[in-house]
């Protein structure tokens, strides 16, 4: 059974390790960046990502969370995870872990859009996910190794690079597990390859 961590600084945690154990691997809370060691994949959690940011910094986990990365090691990012992965934010000078090559706008849906549900189609994940967006970003736009898995009213809302996995909604807070399955998947087969 593969290990996947939940980074467990700030945000939605524990819906995330009950949607990883629903979807047949073993969670677990990760609060200090020696824990990086034990996991074989790891959700960045929605919140708030300039917050996040801080305490990543604050225990020293930002180095840790590239080289997780840099070793092939399956990421995704969910809402304020997402903003953590891109390496272009509007309106920032300056990115976050930068893993992602795509532009993203924070808060993206307007104030009186600030939560709503929706059923999307996700490439190779449903026809009918159950996505709840709270003050979600979008993406803009995305580089050529970028592969696009699921649009709302023509803006970007999924997508996947190589090892990464992003969306802007939290697909943690229903009993929907179809996309946290789909990176168990990702997570098992990087897994075996890596042995
Ligand atoms: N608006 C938040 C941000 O910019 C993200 C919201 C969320 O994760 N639900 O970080």
């Amino acid at each position: 059974m593969v290990k996947i961590g939940v980074l467990g600084l700030q945000g939605a945690v524990r819906e995330h390790i009950k949607s990883i154990e629903h979807s047949g691997a073993e969670g677990l809370v990760i609060k200090k960046k020696e824990q990086l060691e034990e996991i074989d994949g790891l959700i960045l959690p929605g919140g708030e990502s300039t917050t996040m940011r801080r305490l990543i910094d604050k225990y020293d986990f930002f180095e840790a969370l590239k080289s997780f990365g840099s070793q092939g090691k399956p990421i995704f990012g969910t809402c304020a995870g997402l903003i953590l992965l891109a390496n272009e934010i509007i309106g920032q000078d300056h990115a976050h872990l930068g893993l992602i090559d795509m532009k993203v706008e924070r808060n993206a849906f307007g104030r009186q859009k600030e939560s709503f549900e929706a059923l999307l189609p996700i490439k190779e994940v449903a026809e009918d996910f159950e996505a709840v967006f709270i003050r979600a970003p979008h993406i803009i736009s995305v580089g050529d190794n970028v592969e696009v898995l699921s649009t709302y009213k023509g803006s970007i809302v999924a997508a996947k690079q190589d090892h990464y996995l992003c969306c802007a909604f939290h697909p943690e807070l229903t009993d929907d597990h179809r996309l946290t399955n789909y990176f168990v998947k990702m997570t098992e087969e990087s897994a075996l390859t890596a042995k």
